[in-house]
């Protein structure tokens, strides 16, 4: 079993329903288990068009399901959930990403991991550290709670 974390996010509808409704269809995924789910915390969206605020979350897991299964499992949940790909970055129902698959690191097309943008987004970070501080990046070499402090204090 790996532990793997897993990012939420949401800025159509209802978010709060949406983040309750994928952390329902995931933790139901046979072969996957619940560790730790992060509060939710309202952020404003980074690049793309302008659009409405987002709820993020961050899911701890562990499972031994694949990376590249885990990733077909959460784009088919993002699209029963609606979700349609049209501009990149733009509004979403649901957004899943695996931030982090214990050490592994992943540079395909289809899957990057760790996610390359986690380490920039407070919005990813600051769930992390609720959760799990002391989780190591594995290219960064540093703990997600000195990466948040970077990021906090960055000038
Ligand atoms: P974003 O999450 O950056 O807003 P999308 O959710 O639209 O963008 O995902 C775009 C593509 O990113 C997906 O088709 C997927 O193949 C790819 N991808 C690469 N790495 C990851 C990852 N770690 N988690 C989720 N998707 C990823
Ligand atoms: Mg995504």
């Amino acid at each position: 079993m790996v532990h793997v974390y897993v990012g939420l996010g949401s800025n159509v509808g209802n978010r709060e329903r949406n983040l309750f409704y994928a952390y329902d269809r995931i933790i139901t995924i046979r072969g996957i288990k619940p560790i730790k789910l992060s509060r939710f915390y309202e952020t404003a969206p980074v690049g793309g068009p302008p659009q409405p605020m987002f709820l993020n979350a961050v899911l701890g897991i562990e499972t031994a399901i694949s990376p590249f299964r885990l990733l077909e499992n959460f784009q088919r949940i993002e699209t029963l959930m609606g979700r349609v790909r049209t501009v990149k970055w733009g509004a979403r129902t649901i957004d899943i990403d695996i931030l982090l698959y214990g050490d592994k690191i992943i540079n395909s097309d289809r899957l990057k991991i760790p996610h390359p943008l986690m380490h920039t987004r407070l919005f990813v970070l600051e769930p992390l550290v609720e959760i799990d501080p002391n989780v190591v990046h594995p290219i960064l070499k540093k703990t997600v709670l000195q990466l948040y402090k970077e990021l906090c204090f960055r000038d």
